[in-house]
């Protein structure tokens, strides 16, 4: 489905809970967020009725996000039935990783494709500061797992003056033996982080600076917001995502299904369409789903210096 500013829109990000087991200092506040009571969530049945209206016009790719989508009960059932949309191409889930070592082989034995693993620090203390309670080891384990077990693998690390900027080097020799893209992410101001990510940001321009060995390589998927560089003679490789440094809105092929049921045509801004409701009264949200593609704005705010009231775990990253 083609958008009014010419971008096919053909993947959705779906966030299935607002619950995590960790509370990372730059997405939730110390207290945590008030969770959404179990009636406001979306069941997976009705997240699925929506995903199969979405693969009907044209939509190829789902990212299972949240919150963390490995405590949700029942996301093992619910990814082998969307496994078994014919024409959804691709089933990928992101995740802190804390779960993943005893679930990796069932959720690729359910059809999962593809997972995305959150890593900011290589450091067993600072990890379990960050995230506030995580252990690093069980993360670490998870990866292996993951890889073992046949899933494809990325690590994202959002880039943190206080906690990695020290780290860099050692995220990108990952790069070199380990057949897996290392991908550094800008801090972004998002819901009450605003100031914790205004004092912490660091451009990704600091991985080159501290990187001047990684060579340029053309991307793989034009749409990803990457881009993309690799160490001579790695196996791996290294991405760049630079919403704040570098806008990438104008390759744009996505939009948000949040836990609650709201369909985000952009991340950064407040906009939202309610499918719950009409899904719940039994009516036809196509009609909903054409006018969030219609609405979808052509930049996000961030440009303007503007952020937006949800946090990022009620969204999906
Ligand atoms: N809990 C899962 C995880 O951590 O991977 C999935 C949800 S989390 C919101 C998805 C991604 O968003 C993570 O990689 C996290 O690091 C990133 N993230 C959260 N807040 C962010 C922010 N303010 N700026 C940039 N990335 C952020
Ligand atoms: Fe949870 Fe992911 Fe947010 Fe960390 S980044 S608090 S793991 S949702």
């Amino acid at each position: 489905m083609i958008d009014r500013f010419g971008r096919d829109i053909n993947y959705l990000r779906v966030s299935v809970t607002d619950r995590c087991n960790f509370r990372c200092q730059y997405c939730m506040p110390h207290d945590g967020v008030k969770t959404m009571s179990h009636e406001d969530l979306l069941s997976f049945e009705e997240m699925f009725l929506v995903i199969h209206q979405f693969v009907s016009i044209g939509v190829k790719k789902v990212r299972l996000t949240g919150g963390e989508p490995l405590v949700r009960k029942g996301i093992l059932g619910f990814i082998q039935s969307l496994s078994r949309i014919n024409a959804l191409e691709d089933i990928a889930l992101t995740t802190n990783g804390a779960l993943l070592k005893p679930m990796a082989a069932d959720l690729k034995r359910c059809g999962l494709h593809r997972v995305n693993v959150s890593l900011d620090t290589l450091k067993p203390d600072r990890f379990t500061l960050l995230t506030r309670g995580g252990n690093l080891q069980d993360v670490l384990d998870g990866i292996s797992e993951a890889r073992s077990v046949g899933l494809k693998v990325k690590l994202n690390c959002v880039l943190n003056k206080d906690i990695n900027i020290g780290e860099i080097a050692d995220f990108v020799k990952l790069s070199r033996y380990w057949m897996l893209d290392v991908r550094f992410i800008e801090l972004m101001p998002i819901g009450e982080n605003v100031e914790y990510a205004i004092k912490n940001f660091v451009s990704t321009q600091e991985v080159l600076r501290q990187c001047p060995e990684l060579v340029s390589i053309d991307a793989i998927d034009p749409s990803s917001p990457a881009r993309y560089y690799q160490l001579p003679g790695a196996v791996g490789k290294v991405g760049l995502i630079s919403p704040l440094s570098c806008n990438f809105c104008s390759d744009c092929n996505r939009l948000r299904l949040t836990p609650d049921g709201k369909l985000k045509p952009c991340l950064h801004n407040d906009m939202e369409i309610d499918l719950r409701s009409p899904l719940r009264n039994g009516e036809n949200i196509m009609p909903l789903i054409l006018e969030a593609i219609e609405v979808k704005p052509e930049k996000h705010l961030l440009d303007q210096h503007k952020t937006i009231v949800r946090q990022m775990s009620q969204i999906g990253g």
